[in-house]
Order: C-alpha cells, then structure tokens, then sequence
C-alpha cells in the first residue's frame, strides 16, 4: 500500500506509508541485501545511470530500502513529497538520504552546503562530536563556525549582524545532554532574513515532539541510532530537506563522494523499529515525565532538567513549540561528581551506557563519556558540570525504573 490517503497519525504513517509497492507485495518492505543491481541490456543501463530512467544500480548511490526510508522520515517530519508528486514514481522521488550514523548525516549535510570561506552560525551547546567537527574540524577547511552561547533572539541576531554573509545556522534543541532550547521560529526568521538556511538536529526530540521544518528549518537531520530506530541494535543517520535541489545535487555528491551511506540492512532494521514509533514515544515521554518529577521531589537532588517541568527555564518556549517534551532527563545530585558516580555504578534496571532512544532505560556522565571530546573549559560553559547525569528514559515499568533509582540513591 503506497502513500496515498494516510496522512493523519503517525501511527499510520509508520505502518503503511511507502509499504507494499514491490513485485510480490510483501506487507514489509523486503530487505534488499545486495551491492549492485543488474540491467537489461547496456541502453537501458546507461539510462538508469544518467538518470534518464528510474532504477537501481549501486547501493552506494541508492538502494529501494533507503530511498523507502529516507521518504518515510521525510513524511513523519511533514514533508510528503509522495503525495505532493502523484504523478512521479515513489522511487523518483527523493525528498532525503540515509547515511552509516548521525555524524555521517551531519557532516555530510553541512559540507555539501559550505565550501572554503563560508561561514556557519552554530548554537555552542551541542552534542560532543558535533562540537568537535564544528570546533577543530571544519576549519582546516576553511570554513568559519561562530558559536552563539546567548541563545535568545539578540544572541542570533548579534552573530548574524556580524557575519551577514553567513550560509547556514545550526541547531540541536533540545540540546545533548543539557535539555537547552532553541527557538527554531525564531532562528529559522532571523536566518532567512539573511538569505542563510536552518540545519536542526531533531534526534533528541524525533518527530513525534517536534517538526523543525514547521518552523521554518530548511534541513533537519538525526541520528536514527536512537528514537527512529529505537532498539538500539544499529547505527544509522537520515537528512530531509524540501530543498530538492539540494537533496537531488549537493547532498547527493556529498553521499557518493564521502561514502557515507546507510546499510541495506541496518535501514531494514530501522524501519522495523519504526512500526512501533508512535507507541514507543508516548511510553518514553510519560516516564520521563513521572521520573522528572519524582527526581525533582527527591532530597538527594539539586537540580533536574527536563524541558517538561515549569522549573525549566525553557518550559515556556517547549510548550509552544514541541507536542510532547521528549525522554531526556539530566540532573545534578546535592553531592556532586562523587555522589553522580555512586548512583551510577549502584544502578541494576537501567543500564550504565552511552547513546539514548533505546527501548531500555540507559544512564551515562557526559563529562567522562559523550562530551568528553570537548574541552573542560568549554564544557562549562555548555552548562554540563562534572557532576551532570543523563538518563535516557525507556518503556519500562515507570515503578520500576523508579524503585532501582530509589535503592540506587540510597545507597
Ligand atoms: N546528534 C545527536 C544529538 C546525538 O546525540 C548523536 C549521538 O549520540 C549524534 C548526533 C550522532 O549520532 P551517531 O552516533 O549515530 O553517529
């Protein structure tokens, strides 16, 4: 069953969008586990190749569970360039590409778009290798990154008065591991008045709480390791954008050059795990949730963030902009690193582990694990202290993720 009339939920939009269109009707798209794909006779190769024709002929540049995929992520984000295109093949229509990991898409997608001399206006918070490329990386190519550290209106408009030649502006909200917001109404306004685009990193939010390109984003890009997939069984990243020329050009080269594509199998994997997305996604944000609350009432604890609870300083913006506050918890405990490190070695449900989006709850100290990569300094001034914990809240039984925190901070 293709596309066509199901628009309305996203559970859905999971189950059937782009399923059933191939020879046998398979209710599951088929795995296509296969390096290269064979042609008719040499006319008709050579127009697959060029384009001319629709088809398949190195997985490298494309393969049917990709582009099934990549279109179905595009459509959980809004963008329905299927139902926009009755007309056109599904296979012709390329509205994003999956990548071998969330980096994969993310340096991929930003060096298709910058060259050497451009400019990138980046939110300075930002997950710990994301940080690295933009900080040590992307200058030895010449491109110039500015960070914005006061994230509010004045902090993008500032940036963008200096570098009014800026390409493209880059945001992650809410932000790995400190929860911080960005307003992508706002950014994505003050980036256009300029003539430069919106990047958002929507991992940590999946489309299930937040749309970027709703708001204005031109690309949105995520690490399909975590929430899309869910399982934590693969590595994998996406890039959609409604820019189709940027997609069908830029982004392509950047894919067949750098290499860096997706699995057959690890994209098959994904949308499997995709079948439950919206189910799974109610799971997470109702525990984190309760668990941010119970956090917040514990003695133990000094401080908890979770876009979610009034006492964040984003709650406001969160309630306008995302239809569900996410499964990311980070809190400090009263007795900082030492009492953060007990907690975590103490813990027996959830699993002491980096990553997030997983069916199972996992916890993990940025400092020493995910952003260790950056430099204490600036660590601090991306709000994440030694003492910071992460939790990834999973579909457990809230009382029992509960009940292992509670013997775990007694402890
Ligand atoms: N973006 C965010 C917000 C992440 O948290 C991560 C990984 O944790 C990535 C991108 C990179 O994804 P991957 O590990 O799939 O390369």
């Amino acid at each position: 069953m293709n596309s066509t009339g199901f628009y309305g939920g996203l559970g859905t939009l999971v189950t059937h969008y782009n399923e059933g269109d191939n020879p046998h009707h398979a209710h599951v798209t088929p795995l296509y586990q296969t390096s290269t794909f064979g042609f008719e006779d040499v006319t008709s190769g050579a127009a697959i190749m060029c384009g001319d024709e629709p088809g398949y002929f190195y997985t490298r540049i494309n393969n049917p569970n990709l582009s099934q995929l990549a279109n179905k992520i595009a459509a959980l984000e809004g963008l329905d360039l299927i139902r926009d295109n009755p007309k056109q093949e599904p296979e012709n229509i390329v509205s994003g590409y999956m990548f071998g990991s969330g980096m994969a898409a993310v340096t991929s997608a930003i060096l298709a778009l910058l060259k050497q001399g451009d400019t990138i206006i980046a939110q300075h918070a930002l997950y710990g290798t994301t940080f690295h490329f933009l900080h040590d990386i992307a200058p030895r190519f010449g491109i110039n990154v500015v960070w914005v550290r006061q994230l509010n209106k004045e902090g993008w408009e500032n940036a963008f008065a200096q570098y009014p030649e800026a390409k493209l502006a880059y945001a992650e909200t809410p932000a790995n591991p400190t929860l911080t917001l960005v307003d992508l109404k706002m950014v994505s306004g003050v980036a256009h008045q300029h003539d430069a685009w919106l990047m958002v990193d929507n991992t940590f939010a999946s489309p299930f709480c937040q749309r970027p390109l709703s708001l204005g984003a031109d690309i949105v890009v995520h690490s399909t390791t975590k929430y899309l997939s869910g399982h934590g069984l693969i590595i994998g990243g996406v890039v959609v954008s409604p820019h189709i020329e940027y997609i069908k050009n830029e982004l392509f080269e950047a894919l067949d050059i750098y290499g860096g594509v997706a699995s057959p199998f690890d994209t098959w994997l994904t949308n499997i795990g995709l079948k439950t997305f919206e189910l799974r996604m109610q799971r997470h944000c109702d525990n984190a949730l309760a668990l941010a609350n119970y956090l917040e009432n514990h003695e133990k604890v000094e401080r908890v963030y979770y876009p979610g609870l009034a006492s964040h300083p984003d709650h406001g913006l969160a309630s306008r902009q995302m239809m569900n506050y996410g499964g990311m918890i980070a809190f400090e405990l009263k007795d900082g690193l030492e009492a953060g490190i007990q907690l975590m070695n103490q813990v027996k449900l959830c699993s002491l582990a980096v990553s997030l989006g997983n069916v199972d709850t996992l916890i993990q100290h940025p400092a020493s694990m995910t952003h260790a990569t950056v430099p204490r300094e600036e660590r601090y001034k991306m709000g994440i202290s030694d003492g910071l914990v992460r939790f990834s809240v999973g579909i457990e039984n809230i009382e029992d993720i509960i009940k292992d925190l509670e013997q775990a901070l007694s402890c």
